[in-house]
């Protein structure tokens, strides 16, 4: 994120809440229908058949009651457009009409920022100019070489706005030059290179077919370039610039988004061609690494949108290495992909082209997990023969294994494995350090001890604090006055509480929508969307009775605990034989008891 993403102030974030309608933008995705006083439509976010997307138009939340999500205007707008926070108040308020300041740079992000808007002009300039030249008589054997050898059409070649850079020293060079942008520039851009001898520089791109590459919010920062004829490299990608972060892109991300999201999946490929190659057969799902292996920023930002990652590799050698490199980092993102290995020969652009969209979709649906397509290599090419060989093909495996998160998964592999090699499971994990499938024994290695769990009660308790505070802001202002919004324990709901207090001292409303404008873990939005959706429908001023009930039930709680200590003290001073600490004790615990009577409701017990 650039430094023009500075921090939006948060009653500018309130006006364009208030000004986005959530019917409105929920119902540009999907079809809303009345259901009460509540809207109701298919959950754009998990395969929803039966309508369990509610909209609440007074609160300004959404929920879905199928999958768990839910959260104001902007969470709906991030979830569904793949935004950050920042990004989704931004395009509501594009939309809505709302002005936003311009942040407060300091001089040098100022001077930065500037920079940065430079070269993104001069980006879109050498985009046009390619562009251009595809078109003019001197692109006329590229333009052969798209519609000829590659099968791609003229919509096509547009809708990815291909180029082409002539061959030549300086074409690129005198056209910016007419323009009046400095050479400099240019260079910084990643689009001119200076010369070796002497001054002055020359088109880093000449005689290419050139693929604009965006960035994930879909501005062009790069160029990759695929020569025309037999020259060296065959492809050649613009170097690392202010704009251009190599191994944060993916190409063709800011189209495919949508497509991942609808179909829960992403497909992963290496090259250019591949990508337009499969998204012009309706596989738009689909994007490709920038001549690189799969790096782990690409796979954080893949894992948002989709929850199925598919890598479509070539079936060589390079492409079986390229498929296992990638496996490790993507264990670290906790993310399983599947892998694709097409025939010996084939990329997944020839492999389309002679099979289709539906040979395609047929072989991805043979896909394999690609733990289980490592572990088969290591265990094809080591030696089985041998113990000593066996052992080194447990050794290599268990680096894999041990990266997997999911002890089901790894157990599973293992004995597997342990199958395949004729060695007990219990050797393998024995060797490997892991705990040995199916015993239920602590692993050999120690371990930090899980943290325990607080008792489900507990939470619950806490949950119908925060959701009385969330119905009515009296309610939430006697829970703030007798300190229950202070200390609950967990850290997602103390979250939560800390949102409304600091509402509640801006003078604002802690309704749902109006908390979340302080939070911007989406996560939490769910939590509060959730509460909400979950809260009776108290009539005016009744949320605050039972806010108040609540603290009583708060205080009574808080002695029944000192009680149970008083009694667990009592116990050790009997079998001390301490007889004056006894009397203290008991004292005490008639003084409690008492306040426990009267802290209880009048006419009951
Ligand atoms: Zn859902």
């Amino acid at each position: 994120m650039g430094v023009s993403e500075g921090r939006i102030p948060e009653h500018k974030v309130d006006e364009v809440r208030l000004a986005a309608s959530i019917a409105e933008v929920v119902g540009r995705r999907v079809k809303l229908t009345p259901a009460g006083k509540s809207l109701k439509g298919l959950c754009p976010f998990h395969g929803d058949s039966d309508p369990s997307l509610v909209v609440n138009r007074e609160r300004g939340t959404w929920h879905c009651f199928g999958c768990g999500e839910g959260g104001n205007v902007f969470t709906f707008v991030m979830k569904d457009e793949g935004l950050s926070f920042p990004e989704a108040v931004k395009e509501l308020a594009r939309r809505y009409g709302v002005r936003l300041p311009k942040p407060q740079l300091t001089p040098a992000q100022k001077r930065q920022d500037e920079h940065r808007q430079r070269l993104l002009r001069v980006m879109e300039m050498a985009g046009i100019f390619f562009s251009e030249q595809l078109a003019a008589p001197a692109g006329a054997a590229a333009r052969r070489y798209l519609t000829e050898q590659r099968g791609l059409s003229p919509q096509v070649t547009a809708e990815f706005g291909l180029g082409y850079a002539p061959d030549s020293w300086e074409a690129l060079r005198r056209h910016l030059g007419g323009k009046g942008v400095p050479e400099e520039l240019a260079m910084q851009a990643g689009l001119l290179v200076p010369r070796d001898k002497g001054d002055g520089c020359y088109d880093r791109f000449r005689g290419r077919v050139m693929f604009p590459i965006a960035d994930a919010a879909g501005r062009l920062v790069s160029f990759g370039g695929r020569v025309l004829g037999g020259g060296e490299p065959k492809y050649l990608n613009g170097p690392e610039t202010p704009l251009f972060n190599k191994s944060a892109t993916l190409y063709n991300l800011p189209r495919a988004r949508r497509h991942m999201r609808a179909k829960d999946r992403a497909l992963v490929v290496e090259g250019y061609f591949d990508v337009i190659t499969l998204a012009a057969m309706g596989l738009e799902e689909t994007v490709a690494p920038m001549g690189t292996a799969l790096t782990s920023p690409q796979v954080r930002r893949l894992k948002g949108q989709a929850s199925n990652l598919v890598l479509v590799f070539d079936g060589d050698d390079a492409g079986r290495r390229a498929a296992r490199r990638s496996l490790p980092l993507c264990l670290a993102e906790g993310v399983s992909p599947a892998v694709l290995l097409l025939p010996q020969g084939q990329d997944p652009d020839s492999f389309a082209r002679a099979r289709g969209a539906e040979g395609l979709e047929e072989a991805l649906g043979q896909a394999r997990p690609l733990l289980e397509a490592v572990l088969g290599q290591i265990m094809a090419e080591g030696d089985r023969s041998t113990p000593e060989g066996k052992s080194r093909i447990v050794a290599e495996a268990g680096g894999v294994l041990k990266a997997v998160k999911d002890p089901v998964v790894s157990s599973e592999y293992l004995k597997q494995m342990a199958r395949g090699l004729g060695l007990a499971p219990e050797v393998v994990a024995a060797r490997l350090g892991l705990p040995a499938p199916g015993s239920g024994r602590a692993p050999a290695r120690p371990r930090p001890a899980p943290r325990p769990a607080p008792a489900n009660s507990e939470r619950q308790w806490q949950e119908v604090i925060l959701q009385t505070a969330l119905a009515q802001p009296e309610a939430a202002q006697v829970l703030a006055q007798e300190g229950l919004l202070a200390e609950l324990p967990q850290e997602d709901l103390a979250a939560v509480a800390r949102a409304i207090c600091a509402e509640l001292e801006a003078g604002g409303r802690p309704d749902p929508a109006g908390v979340m404008n302080h939070l911007e873990d989406p996560a939490l939005h769910g939590l509060i969307s959730r509460l909400a959706a979950a809260a009776p429908n108290w009539p005016a001023g009744e949320a605050a009775a039972h806010a108040r009930d609540l603290a009583a039930q708060h205080r009574r709680r808080l002695l029944g605990q000192q009680l149970k200590d008083i009694s667990r003290e009592l116990d050790r001073a009997d079998q001390a034989g301490d007889a004056a600490q006894r009397a203290q004790l008991q004292a005490r615990r008639h003084e409690l008891r008492e306040q426990l009577k009267s802290s209880l409701p009048q006419g009951k017990d």
